[in-house]
C-alpha cells in the first residue's frame, strides 16, 4: 500500500512538472521569424533602404497570399515592397474575384505590424510594344483598367504614379535583341516612364542600364517573384533576391518616392551593385574600415575589415612599375584582411584597381586609386 502511495506521488510530481512545462510553452511560444539581414552601409547622408517594387500574389498569377509576401520581406529585412499584381492577367479568377486594390489591402495590416513599408501598385501588362510596366504609389488600382494601354498610363499619371518599364529585354517579348520601340519614345516624352528595370528576376539588361544613364531614368532591380521566395533563393547559401537600394532621407514611403524621383538608387543583384559612380564609390568606401597601416622599409601593409554583407572583387589596373601588389583580390562579407604593397626602388606610386562587380556602366567596374605614401 505504502509503495502504491509512493508511486502515485511520483506520478503526480511528474504530471505537475509536465503541466508546468506545457504552461511555459503556451505562454512563451509566439510567432518566430528568423531574419537574414545583409548589411549595406548608409551613404551621402542618406539611409540605404532595401526595396523590391515588383511582386505577385494569388490576386494575379502569383502562388502565395499577400500577407506571406510581407513575411518574406520581413525575413529578408527589406524596408519596402510593392505588390504589383497584373491588371490584365488573372489566371486564378475562377477562385479569386476582387478589386485590384485587394492584394494591397490584405497585406497592409501585416506590413504595419512588421514595420514593412507597403506601396500600392499594379502591373500594366501589354504585348510588345509597349510591354509590361509597373505603376506604383497609386491610390486606386481599379482606375487603371482600360482597353487602351495609353488610357491606363494616363490614369496612373492622374494618380501621380511612379511608372517604370519592366524586364525590357524579356526574351518572350524581345526574342532577338533588347529594342527601344517608337512607343517607348512616346511614353518617355509623355513623362510616363520614370524608371526602368535593369535587373528583373535572374536577368540583367545592359542595354537598359545604358538607356537609364543616357535618358536619366531611375535604375531599378526587382524580383518579379511569383513562387514562394524560398523555392527560388537559398538564404543558407547567402543568396538574396534582386533589390533596389534606395538612398532616402528617412525610412518612409514619402522619402522613398523622393529618392526614386531624384534617381537615388542602385541595383543589388547577386554579388553585383549596378548604378552611378556617385553612389557606388561611397558604398565601397563606407563598407571598408582600414584598421591599421604598417610601413616598413619598402613595404606597406594595410589591415582592413569589410563591415558589410557585400562582396568586392578587385582587379589590378595600369600602375607604376615599381609598385607591386595583388592581381586579383576578393573581399568577402564581414571578413578581415591584410594587403601588402611593395615598392621597388622609388617608395612612391599609386595602387590602382577596378572593383569589377560594382558596375558604373555596362561592362565597366568602379575605378579606384589610392596613394599609400
Ligand atoms: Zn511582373
Amino acid at each position: 500500500m505504502r509503495k502504491c502511495y509512493e508511486i502515485l506521488n511520483i506520478i503526480i510530481m511528474k504530471l505537475s512538472k509536465f503541466l508546468l512545462f506545457i504552461a511555459i510553452l503556451v505562454t512563451t511560444t509566439g510567432r518566430t521569424q528568423v531574419q537574414n539581414r545583409i548589411e549595406i552601409p548608409d551613404i551621402n547622408g542618406y539611409k540605404t533602404l532595401q526595396c523590391d517594387f515588383h511582386i505577385h500574389t494569388v490576386f494575379s498569377d502569383g502562388l502565395v497570399w499577400p500577407t506571406v509576401r510581407v513575411d518574406e520581406a520581413y525575413r529578408e529585412c527589406l524596408d519596402a515592397i510593392s505588390i504589383t499584381d497584373h491588371l490584365e492577367y488573372r489566371p486564378h479568377s475562377k477562385d479569386i474575384v476582387a478589386s485590384y486594390n485587394r492584394s494591397y489591402e490584405v497585406a497592409e495590416p501585416t506590413a504595419e505590424n512588421e514595420g514593412i513599408i507597403l506601396i500600392r501598385g499594379s502591373e500594366i501588362t501589354r504585348s510588345m510594344p509597349p510591354g509590361h510596366f509597373n505603376a506604383i504609389f497609386l491610390t486606386d488600382c481599379d482606375a487603371l483598367v482600360k482597353d487602351d494601354w495609353r488610357a491606363s498610363f494616363a490614369a496612373a499619371k492622374r494618380q501621380n504614379a511612379f511608372i517604370f518599364w519592366n524586364h525590357p529585354g524579356w526574351d518572350a517579348q524581345q526574342p532577338d535583341t533588347t529594342l527601344w520601340w517608337k512607343e517607348h519614345t512616346e511614353i518617355y516624352n509623355n513623362g510616363w516612364m520614370n524608371g526602368i528595370e535593369v535587373v528583373n528576376d535572374d536577368s540583367y539588361y545592359p542595354e537598359a542600364f545604358q538607356w537609364a544613364l543616357d535618358k536619366k531614368l531611375t535604375i531599378l532591380g526587382n524580383s518579379d517573384i511569383h513562387e514562394p521566395i524560398q523555392t527560388i533563393f537559398d538564404f543558407n547559401k547567402g543568396e538574396h533576391r534582386p533589390t533596389t537600394l534606395v538612398f532616402a532621407k528617412e525610412r518612409t514611403a514619402e522619402a522613398i518616392r523622393d529618392a526614386l524621383d531624384n534617381r537615388r538608387t542602385v541595383v543589388f543583384f547577386k554579388d553585383f551593385l549596378i548604378g552611378e559612380e556617385q553612389y557606388l564609390r561611397p558604398l565601397f568606401e563606407n563598407s571598408i574600415e582600414v584598421t591599421n597601416i604598417k610601413k616598413e622599409n619598402n613595404q606597406v601593409i594595410v589591415y582592413f575589415l569589410n563591415k558589410t554583407g557585400l562582396t568586392f572583387n578587385l582587379k589590378k589596373t595600369a600602375h607604376d612599375k615599381n609598385v607591386v601588389y595583388f592581381r586579383d583580390f576578393e573581399i568577402k562579407p564581414h571578413c578581415r584582411y591584410s594587403i601588402s604593397i611593395q615598392f621597388i626602388g622609388d617608395n612612391d606610386g599609386k595602387v590602382n584597381f577596378e572593383v569589377t562587380n560594382l558596375l558604373v556602366k555596362p561592362g565597366k567596374g568602379l575605378e579606384c586609386s589610392y596613394n599609400l605614401h
